[in-house]
């Protein structure tokens, strides 16, 4: 099953709500970082199969 159809190419940081842009390929659990704060951000996912980022420290 492909991620990139679930979330698209943006998932918003939840630590000063940029759009961090997504390569499509990401896994969940996998980290990113956004380019704005430099956070550590995990890409999660919800029991109902959306994506989400969640910080990292
Ligand atoms: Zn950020």
């Amino acid at each position: 099953m492909p991620l990139k159809a679930s979330y698209g190419n943006y998932l918003t940081c939840p630590m000063c709500d940029v759009e961090v842009p997504l390569a499509g390929d990401e896994k969940t659990g996998e980290q990113v970082f956004c380019p704005y704060c430099q956070t550590p951000l995990l890409l999660k996912r919800t029991k109902t199969d959306d994506y989400y980022l969640e910080e990292d420290f």
